[in-house]
Order: structure tokens, then sequence, then C-alpha cells
């Protein structure tokens, strides 16, 4: 086991080593940390349903009623009436057929693409797609043509090279790209799949809860119900529980309960966050307040940074990173604000994004007040100036 601390010692002189905060409180927009509360910039909690008073109470009374733990995989006795009614809930909500849910966001797109996918088909993926997704890809051995972020033409160019080369093709796709904050140009990755007859699965992990009516998502927002064949999602971001899903027809689906590995050979999720779920859910349905909340507090946030003078790229959506290039100050800049401003942000640097694109990502929510995100500016211009990332 020597090659272990040898690992652990390149990574941390290559500086990237990510040391664990470990969290003393509930999700929220301040938080304790090593005994300190802190502002926190940094978690995916976006409409605050994490710690929501309804959704906690949801789950406490269906714990109450079923138990901790599902018992058991799916297709063996692990399936409870509450999975079945948060199955119908989000194909509603979706306006999709049906729906699959699974135990997270990870092992939706880990379960479903290798069920759609093997080694006679191929699969057109966007460059910056999120690593469930290529994990999704590897397992299911199918042929891979990558393409270029946001770039029609070079799927399109793709598309015609290498559609040939698979039975069935999938073209896949992160909704919202959890980076910059970009949103994936959903329209025209629906009508280049109808031209070359290609499945179009789309990733809308930040997407929920954020874009579209009352946060249905990303095909919402595009108006393409029916264009768009199969919908992944998670309930561990804006929807602030734990769990995934797929959404489609309902072949589709029933044809998935026959072959999802995660569906038919880990245990269920929860009853009591499925409960949560479809809590969350139907907070969302009455009532649009807290999206709305969420994106004045984004413009606010970006508008009071961009004023400035900080970059924060080309994002569409709350997601705002603060890119400062040079990998070294963005890591300083963020142990700066942790330990003199109490401002909880992580630094992203390579090779999570581009060599010379280091950023911090700041998250706004539906719980963080004026003050707070005044508060999270003031810093972040006291800290910038000091380390001479602002002039
Ligand atoms: C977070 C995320 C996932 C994983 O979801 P979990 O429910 O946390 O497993 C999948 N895809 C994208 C794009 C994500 O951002």
């Amino acid at each position: 086991m020597d090659w272990v601390s040898k690992e652990i010692n390149s990574l941390k002189e290559a500086g990237r080593y990510v040391p664990i905060r470990v969290l003393e409180s509930a999700q929220g927009a301040w938080v304790s940390i090593e005994k300190k509360k802190m502002l926190n910039m940094c978690s995916n909690n976006y409409l605050g349903l994490a710690n929501n008073e309804e959704v906690k109470k949801a789950a406490i009374e269906a714990i109450k009623e079923f138990g901790v733990g599902a018992g058991a995989v799916r297709s063996i006795a692990g399936t409870n009436s509450v999975h079945l009614e948060l199955e119908k809930k989000v194909a509603l909500f979706k306006h999709m057929g049906s729906s699959l849910v699974y135990q997270g966001g990870l092992l939706a797109n880990t379960g479903t693409i290798p069920s759609i996918v093997g080694k006679e088909d191929i699969v057109f993926s966007e460059e910056l797609n999120h690593a469930s997704i290529i994990d999704g890809v590897r397992l299911s051995s199918a042929k891979r043509a990558v393409f270029k972020h946001m770039d029609m033409k070079d799927l399109e160019k793709q598309l015609k090279e290498h559609r040939n080369e698979g039975k069935k093709a999938l073209i896949v796709t992160d909704g919202v790209f959890s980076m910059d904050g970009d949103i994936a140009p959903l329209p025209e990755i629906a009508e280049l799949g109808e031209k070359y007859s290609a499945m179009t699965y789309v990733d809308d992990a930040h997407g929920e809860g954020v874009l579209g009516s009352h946060g249905r998502g990303i095909v919402d927002h595009f108006n393409l119900a029916g264009k768009v064949d199969i919908e992944m999602g998670t309930f561990s971001k804006a929807i602030g529980s734990m769990g995934g899903f797929v959404a489609g027809d309902e072949q589709f689906v029933d044809l998935l309960k026959q072959r999802a590995r995660p569906f038919l050979f880990s245990s269920a999720l929860n009853v009591g966050d499925a409960a949560a779920v479809l809590k969350s859910i139907e907070i969302l349905e009455k009532d649009d307040s807290l999206v709305k909340k969420l994106w004045d507090n984004s413009e606010y946030l970006k508008k009071s940074l961009n004023d400035l003078g900080f970059n924060t790229g080309s994002s569409k959506t709350p997601i705002t990173p603060v890119i400062a290039g040079d990998e070294k100050k963005v890591v300083g800049l963020s142990r700066a604000l942790y330990s003199e401003e109490n401002v909880f942000a992580s630094p992203i640097v390579y090779p999570t994004v581009p060599m010379g694109t280091a950023r911090i990502r700041l998250m706004p929510s539906a719980v963080h007040s004026r003050e707070d995100l005044d508060y999270a500016v003031t810093a972040f211009e006291k800290q910038g100036k000091k380390l001479g990332i602002l002039k």
C-alpha cells in the first residue's frame, strides 16, 4: 500500500488535494464550520428546501409511518407506495409520460445510459458533461463521439461523420453547465436528434427548481415538451433532499425497470427522502415565489460583482463564477474569504475547469437576504483588492 502516501503527496504538491470542510449545522444562508458562523456561498440548496419546515415535517411523518430503511431493492420488496406517488408527481411536473426514481442523480445516469445503448450503438456526448454521464457512457460500452461545448456546428459534423457507426444513437448533454452556468442550446439539439435519428437525453440537475415555469426545468424553459426523449434530474440540489430520476415515455420507463442496475441491485431510496421530495415538488407547483427570489438574488449578486469589475463569465443562471484566472490567486482568495471574512466559497481550479480560468463559484439561493449578498460582495471587494485581482 506504499503507493497511497505517494499519491496523496503528489496531489498535495500539485495543489490538488481538497480539504473537506465539515458543517455542524443545517444547510442555509449561514452555517457553522469549525465552531464559526460562516456565510454559505457554495451549496446547491438553491431554494432553501433542504431545511424547509414543511419538507422536514413530510419526511418525519413518513419515517413515523414507514420507518427509515426501504429494506430491499425496488424489484424485490423495496417499492413503497410513496415511490409510486413520487414517480407520478415527477412525470406530471415534467410533462413527461412516466418517470423512474433512483437513489441519486449519479445512479440515474450510470443506470439509465447503459440500459439504452450498448456496444453496437454510438453516443454523442458534450465535452463538458458531468462525470456521472461520462461514467454511464463508459459502462454502456457504446462508441463515443465528443462534441465541442455549446457548438452545434460541431455536433452536426460529428453526427454526419459518425452516425452510421452505431445502430442506435444517443445525444446526451448537461442542461445547465455547473462550472459556467451557461445553458445548452436544447432546441437545436432536439432538431439535430430528429434529423439524424438520434435519441436525445438531457441532465437537468442544475435546471430543476431553477429554470422554467415554477422550476420545471430546461425542457419547460425552452417549451420543448415532447421533443426531448429523456430527461434526467436530481432531487439533491434545488429540490433539497436526495435521489434522482429519469423521465420519458411509459414503455421506456417500463424497460428501465427490467434493466437498470441501480434499480435491480441497490436498495431503494428511503421513503422519508421520497416523501420530502414529494413535498418539495408540491411546494413548487403551488407557489413560484422561491424560484423568483432565487433569480432576483442571483441578478443582484452578479450585478454587484460586475459593477466592482469582477468577471462572472457567461452564466445565464444563478451559478455565479468569479473568474480570476490565476490558480494561486483564486486559492488565496478563497482562503482569505474563509479565514478573514467568514465567507465560505470554494475555489475551482484545473482540471475541473480549463487551465487559466480558475474561479470561485458562488451559489446564491432564495434564503440569502440582500444583506447576506452585500456582505459577500464587500468581502470580495476587500480581499480582491488586497490580492490584486481587482484594480
Ligand atoms: C450533481 C449532479 C449530478 C449528480 O446528482 P446526485 O443526486 O448528487 O447524485 C448529476 N449530474 C449533474 C449535471 C450534476 O450537477
